[in-house]
């Protein structure tokens, strides 16, 4: 599953140079201009650039974006000096009034207003912006059905309930709130969608846009990634085309989507070595240098996070070298919780002490969200193979 670069380039790594991230930009630059020419021509792709906001990665993304999401003031700072001449829309639930302050001294191109205080906000500062409201629709739940994540379509912190989101619109119509340029709408609703289930929320989300007189409407991210079938991407042929057909019924409208996962999540492994295998009350279990401190997506999402074997004939010890044999495995890393689990007893032909392990779909909402600290274990090296 790892290219055949970063294969060869976690072969060659010492062990103490692990556990390393290793990102291969090449790969994800020909995925973001694949997701690109899937996508209509008045569809604009945004990257919510929580899901890995590296500057190497915001970079190699940059050809193939119209501009990025951001969702905190520290998201704003960096990706605006990573990637100066794009576009950033800025939304997220909780924005303070020096956030707020900071992103029009920046000159952010798009607000998301999540309530209507935070309306009131922006509104007090006196300075022009340009503002879509985030609507918290109620969606079909089937729809929503067996998702990994759902920001809508129930009671959450995040958006406006649609008689909110219309009361703020009445607000919009009164000379207080006059220099807030209201764009249209935004919805980001679930997370872990197929093709089919994106285009019937993008369906329910235009309509009541247009309703409202919306130019442009922002339908979110959540674009599955299938951490049990790699190969599986999200169809975006298929969601670029139904695309196209709403927009053929809508002429003169906007649409705007801001993928994070399913842009950066192949582009990036976790590269690793087993430590120690042991049988414990007759199950294997492997210990790998490092764990979910480092990547805690599996923990997370409680899935197993893919990985490949890679043997390493080396064994420089005269004692016998820890291995297991055609038993299901558990990868663990080296923290003293039983929670610290990568993989959950995968069947395992063989695996010995010192044989790397690289994990994949670590691109996105990997380090960036683990908890480095806990257990002061030294930190991975990073890797950017251009
Ligand atoms: C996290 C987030 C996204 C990206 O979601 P993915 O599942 O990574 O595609 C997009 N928009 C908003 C508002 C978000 O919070």
């Amino acid at each position: 599953m790892p290219t055949p670069a970063v294969r060869e380039y976690v072969a060659a790594l010492a062990p103490e140079a692990l556990p390393a991230y290793v990102y291969d930009l090449a790969a994800l630059r020909a995925h973001a201009a694949a997701v690109r020419a899937a996508l209509p021509e008045r569809v604009e792709l945004y990257y919510a650039a929580k899901a890995n906001p590296e500057p190497e990665i915001l970079t190699a993304l940059a050809p193939s974006v119209t501009g990025y999401e951001v969702s905190s003031g520290g998201e704003l700072a960096h990706v605006r000096a990573a990637v100066p001449h794009l576009p950033l829309a800025f939304g997220g639930p909780g924005k303070t009034p020096a956030e707020i302050a900071e992103a029009l001294a920046l000159g952010v191109e798009r607000f998301h207003v999540e309530s209507e205080h935070e309306l009131h906000l922006l509104a007090q500062t006196g300075r022009p912006a340009d503002i879509l409201l985030r609507v918290n629709l109620p969606a079909d739940p089937r729809s929503l059905d067996g998702v990994a994540l759902a920001m809508g379509g129930r009671p959450t912190p995040f958006g406006l309930d649609p008689d909110r989101a219309d009361a703020c619109l009445a607000l919009l119509a009164t000379p207080r709130f006059r220099h807030l340029r209201l764009r249209g709408i935004h919805a980001h609703l679930a997370s872990g969608l197929d093709a089919d289930a994106q285009l019937g929320l993008a369906e329910n989300i235009v309509a009541w846009a247009v309703q409202r007189n919306a130019t442009e409407v922002n339908i979110g991210g959540g674009m599955a990634v299938d951490y049990s079938d790699p190969a599986a991407l999200f169809d975006w042929p298929r969601f670029g085309t139904g695309l196209a057909r709403l927009l053929d019924r809508h002429p003169g409208l906007i649409l705007r989507i801001e993928p994070g996962r399913s842009l950066t999540a192949y582009c990036g492994w976790y590269a690793t070595e087993a430590l120690d295998l042991k049988l414990s009350h007759g199950a294997a279990f492997a210990v790998l240098r490092g764990g979910t401190h480092h990547l805690r997506t599996p923990a997370a999402k409680s899935h197993n996070q893919p990985f490949t074997i890679l043997p390493d004939p080396r064994w420089p010890h005269p004692w016998p070298r820890p291995t297991i044999r055609d038993t299901p495995v558990t990868l663990t890393g080296q923290l003293c919780t039983p929670k610290d689990v990568l993989a959950h007893q995968i069947p395992c032909q063989e695996l010995r002490a010192g044989d790397r392990v690289i994990f994949g779909l670590a691109g996105a909402y990997a380090w960036n969200i683990s908890h480095h600290d806990f257990l002061m274990h030294p930190r991975p090296g990073f890797h950017f193979q251009r």
